[in-house]
């Protein structure tokens, strides 16, 4: 299946593919083996960086942050968009890698992923160019000033489910703003991440301003954020390491932004296409396997339309075709791991155990030619919300049905979790949607869609789904930028 590859995928996957500090590609006495998921095999070897290769990437980026901080925002933006441009000719690569780190299937990767992560630097390219950096003040007697500036050498750490996406989500804004960027990508999934740098380079983006090193959380992303010239850091992942993460960042302290994990509610009411919900519902949990923060996991139907919904929705769910992420058929690939496959499954036992009953059944699944791939086919439970598969995040395709007889108990439910990324409403009267919409605890309510993303469209989780800018929004630009006030009496 790897012939098809570009041959550029073909020529960075065959050597051992260094991290990228200071312009410069840089070996390390250790790896990483890089597996794909879809066939459990080795398909890259990654320098596995340490506390020295923080240091010089960080000294690099504060070095790098003197220049680029000084550049004009058209001047940076006229860089991000030679880098746009470039990644677009590498569309189909960055794609192929991208299905190959994660085990997402190809198509998606090169319909969506990559060139929505495109878009993004377009965006913020652009927003930066017409933001504004100076508010006058109207005081008494003080001539005065709030000056927006960038904060310095700025840290990254991501999780492996989206890698192209959120170092361009996160990354690009940062830049455009005039930050510089250390970026830890997860161990699982380093490879787009430094084919950018390839890019990066290409096109002349000086020398420190992007630099990657991969490693573990102990071995990177500890030093990245207690150096002490990292200004401020991003991260995304689990709930669980950025409480960490946050308590660290507190100690330095420097700002910390957290973009954390989700249990996302759908509320199908009687009234609601149930064709779109079947769509949207099945395309949440087969989308990326189910790897997805913001996806819809807890599906609370009414009870009028539970049997009708759930007969389509299965129909549906049996149907998708699971394969190797390569193969152009496929619509859903195997999930990122061993271990992750094990977790997915494990919550199937506990969830039976604890008294949900299967209504599709699903689980560990083989693939003829890729036995040693980590496929999981989507299952579904109903059941008690009390049960752990309705109240934990699994990060898999499955979700856990409720049914539920009125509007109350529906916004009950939603927000009985301390989770709030997001939530949807299916219902063909928009004056409720809206109302409930309204009173779900979370960053993003959708209406009769699950998974809606768009430059200029706040993204952002609350409470254990995260803090700060989020992403994809004006908001997200400014947070990268510090307030100075300047100040001049006149008496
Ligand atoms: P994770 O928290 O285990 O790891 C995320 C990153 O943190 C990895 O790069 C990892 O190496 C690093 N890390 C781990 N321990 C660390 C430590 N002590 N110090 C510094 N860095 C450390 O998460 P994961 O399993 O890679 O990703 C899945 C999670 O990410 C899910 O909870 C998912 O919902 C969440 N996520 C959230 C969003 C969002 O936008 N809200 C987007 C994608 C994923």
């Amino acid at each position: 299946m790897f012939d098809s590859l570009t041959t550029q995928a073909r020529d960075f996957l065959n050597q051992p593919i260094p991290q990228f500090i200071n312009g410069e590609w840089r070996e390390s006495d250790e790896t990483i083996d890089v597996i794909d998921p879809s066939s459990g095999s080795k398909v890259a070897t990654v320098a596995k960086g340490n506390q020295n290769d923080i240091n010089l990437a960080i000294e690099a980026a504060d070095e790098a942050f003197k220049t680029w901080s000084k550049l004009t925002p058209q001047k940076r933006a006229d860089y991000l968009q030679k880098l746009a441009d470039k990644m677009e000719e590498n569309t189909k690569t960055l794609a192929q890698l991208e299905a190959i780190d994660v085990g997402k299937a190809f198509v998606n990767a090169e319909g969506f992923d990559i060139p929505f992560g495109i878009e993004c630097a377009r965006y913020y390219a652009d927003f930066a160019t017409k933001a504004v950096y100076d508010k006058q003040l109207d005081l008494t007697d003080i001539e005065a000033r709030v000056h927006k500036t960038p904060y310095g050498a700025c840290g990254f750490i991501f999780p492996w489910n989206f890698p192209f996406d959120l170092f361009m989500w996160n990354v690009m804004p940062a830049l455009a703003a005039g930050n510089t960027a250390v970026i830890k990508p997860a161990e699982l999934t380093p490879l787009t991440t430094l084919y950018v740098c390839k890019l990066a380079k290409e096109v002349g983006i000086p020398d420190g301003v992007i630099n990657v090193v991969v490693g573990t959380g102990k071995s990177v992303g500890i030093p990245l954020i207690e150096h002490p010239k990292t200004r401020r850091l991003s991260f995304t992942g689990s709930p669980q390491v950025g409480k960490q993460i946050a308590s660290m960042c507190g100690q330095r302290p420097i700002p910390c932004k957290l973009e954390l994990g989700g249990k996302g509610a759908a509320v199908v009411f009687d009234d609601a296409d149930i064709d779109n919900a079947v769509t949207q519902l099945a395309g949440a949990i087969t989308l990326n396997s189910g790897q997805v923060c913001c996806t819809a996991t807890r599906w609370l139907i009414h009870e009028n339309i539970y049997d009708i919904f759930v007969e389509k929705v299965t129909e549906t769910l049996r149907n998708t075709v699971i394969g190797p992420g390569m193969d152009p058929n496929t619509e859903m690939g195997p999930v990122v791991s061993q271990t992750q496959q094990d977790t997915i499954l494990g919550y199937l036992d506990k969830g039976l155990k604890e008294g949900a009953t299967q209504i599709l059944e699903g689980g560990k699944i083989s693939i003829k030619d890729h036995d040693g791939g980590y496929y999981v086919a989507p299952y579904l439970l109903e059941g008690l919300p009390q049960n752990i598969c309705f109240r934990e995040e699994i990060f898999g395709p499955t979700a856990f049905l409720v049914k539920f007889k009125d509007e109350a108990e529906a916004i009950e439910l939603v927000n009985c979790l301390e989770y709030g990324l997001a939530n949807s409403v299916f219902s063909s009267d928009l004056t409720r949607c809206n109302r409930v919409a309204e009173q779900m605890v979370a960053g993003n309510s959708w209406i009769n869609a699950h998974n809606v993303f768009a430059y200029g469209l706040p993204y952002s989780g609350i409470n254990l789904s995260g803090v700060g800018g989020g992403v994809n929004s004006p908001e997200t630009f400014y947070d990268y930028l510090r307030d100075l006030t300047i100040a001049r009496p006149l008496a």
